[in-house]
């Protein structure tokens, strides 16, 4: 048997310590202060972009601390998880489904989440639209696009993209609201820039081509590394997690 180490060479997980409800209400308030700068500097009103806090592996009181600072929309990726932490906050927040939705989760979801901001498939469209027409209600969604073109990432190819969207928007039960992304990662957020860009273009040519139970309301791209960046082009919902809740363990 090896003796006690103290750190150092073994091999151990890396603790990362939650932070407290005070460093959260604190970091939210840094985080709103950089979206109104980074607003103000394109000539932007900041109180039209919506924070939507990325929650995954956060703890109930960690999200409370953040909504009693003020954040009103939570983005979840995992049904077991949200439905988990639903029990306890319930409608204190709005609740938008930001992951990888299996087609066979999408009666759970449409319980209580507001939005559905990975949409990348005509049969989770029709999967979505069932299940909320059998509540008596519609749920908004959001076309993820992968507009890195990325083989790791889930989203329509943004050159499908129209077609994609004139197909689900026959689906009633669903309204499609505005489009998502992930791009691909860059150290650099200014390496970013090109695909919010195009991001944009792409949202026009969708209003462009005036699709009945379509309207890009929103433009969610932008995440704890890039946010400015993604304001700057024109995002009006960002998704951000850890320059809210710290480093996720
Ligand atoms: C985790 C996550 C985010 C937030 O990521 P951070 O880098 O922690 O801000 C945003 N969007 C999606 C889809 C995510 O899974």
């Amino acid at each position: 048997m090896k003796a006690f180490t103290f750190g150092g060479d073994q091999s151990m997980e890396k603790a990362v310590l939650p932070l407290s409800s005070q460093q959260v209400a604190d970091r939210f308030a840094k985080v709103l202060e950089r979206i109104n700068s980074a607003a103000t500097r394109v000539g932007r009103d900041p109180s039209s972009i919506i924070v939507v806090g990325a929650t995954k592996s956060v703890d109930v009181e960690r999200i409370k601390a953040a909504i009693n600072a003020g954040l009103k929309h939570i983005g979840e990726n995992y049904v077991q998880e949200a439905m988990r932490k639903y029990e306890a906050i319930g409608d204190a927040v709005k609740w938008h489904f930001i992951g990888h939705l299996q087609t066979n989760k999408a009666k759970y979801v449409v319980r209580f989440f507001e939005v559905v901001q990975s949409l990348d498939r005509i049969s989770l469209a029709e999967e979505l639209s069932k299940r909320a027409l059998m509540l008596g209600r519609k749920i908004d969604v959001l076309i993820q696009v992968n507009i890195g073109a990325e083989e790791t990432k889930f989203g329509v190819p943004p050159e499908d993209a129209i077609d994609f969207i004139k197909a689900a928007a026959k689906f009633e039960g669903i309204r499609i609201r505005g489009l998502m992304c992930i791009p691909p990662y860059k150290d650099d957020p200014e390496d970013v820039r090109p695909y919010f860009r195009k991001m944009v273009w792409l949202a026009e040519a969708v209003a462009k081509a005036k699709i009945s139970n379509v309207s890009m309301d929103y433009l969610s791209m932008g995440m704890s590394h890039d946010f400015e960046v993604a304001i700057e082009e024109g995002a009006n919902m960002v998704r951000i997690g850890s320059a809210i809740f710290g480093p996720r363990g």
